[in-house]
């Protein structure tokens, strides 16, 4: 039974690969209004485990409960329908699309309705376009590109799209957001925004798994840290306690 607070549990997850187990034994739990970030070296296994969270990939043993409810093994529309969206290590955006136009996709991306159905709207559907539209201009401003709305994507700075990207997982109507490395090719300055960003979705109350290899970022933003190597946990705890980690550090050496 989750502990009251707690959005997200994994119990005893694991995932194996043929001969290679990617992760084993893994419990994590996430409450909401909290940064969970998860570090590790490479082939530690973190992506797989955002996999496994999101139903990209089915476990090979273990539970994934979420606001109650056993989502374990079930497919990622049914884990994105439950309230868990997904950001990647390179932003997956409609490139030739405006901003605005982007988040709007993301309204789509919990519903059956494939993306491009949505131009076939019978009339009906005006009012909630509007409504939409509002709502999007709102996801917009808390990522800060309210000035951009017509913009293509392609045009905006890497930093931005990645805010986009959040914006887009946002339009869903998340409780909790999973992001695989958001900082990865970013300028210190972007980096420092993330952050801000971040903290502020938190303090919103959503809660946030975040994959990351910045240190920086991690130790500014994350309430726990889980250190990932071989699939398995090696150390959990404040960014203080798991950064100074002997083990980690040497784990992080090793590599
Ligand atoms: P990380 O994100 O921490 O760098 P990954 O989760 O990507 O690590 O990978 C963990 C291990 O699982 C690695 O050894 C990787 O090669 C392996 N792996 C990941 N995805 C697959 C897959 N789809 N098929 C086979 N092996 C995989
Ligand atoms: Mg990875």
């Amino acid at each position: 039974r989750p502990a009251p607070g707690s959005l997200l549990t994994l119990t005893d997850m694991g995932k194996r690969f043929g001969g290679l187990q990617a992760v084993a034994e893994l419990d994590l739990s996430v409450d909401r209004g909290q940064i969970h970030a998860i570090i590790g070296p490479n082939g530690a296994g973190k992506s797989t485990l955002a996999n496994l969270v999101t139903g990209v990939y089915k476990p090979s043993s273990g539970q994934v409960t979420f606001a109650g409810n056993d989502l374990t093994g079930q497919a990622p529309h049914s884990v994105s329908r439950a309230g868990i969206a997904r950001t990647f290590q390179t932003p997956q955006l409609f490139h030739d699309a405006t901003v605005r136009d982007n988040v709007l996709a993301g309204f789509a991306d919990t519903g059956r309705t494939p993306l491009w159905a949505a131009a076939l709207k019978p009339p009906s559907r005006y009012r909630r376009d509007a409504e939409m539209r509002v709502e999007s201009d709102r996801l917009l401003a808390l990522v800060g590109l309210e000035d951009v709305p017509d913009v293509r994507a392609s045009e905006l700075p890497y930093g931005k799209q990645r805010a986009l990207e959040i914006a887009r997982a946002l339009a869903g109507g998340p409780e909790l957001i999973v992001l695989d490395e958001p900082a990865a090719g970013l300028l210190a300055t972007e980096t420092s925004g993330l952050g801000d960003l971040l903290m502020s979705l938190r303090d919103q109350g959503y809660a946030l798994v975040v994959v990351e290899h910045h240190m920086d970022l991690v130790s500014r933003i994350a309430d726990q840290v889980t250190c990932m190597d071989q699939g398995r946990l090696l150390a959990r705890g404040t960014p203080q306690e798991v950064l100074s980690d002997e083990r980690v550090i040497a784990a992080y050496l090793g590599k």
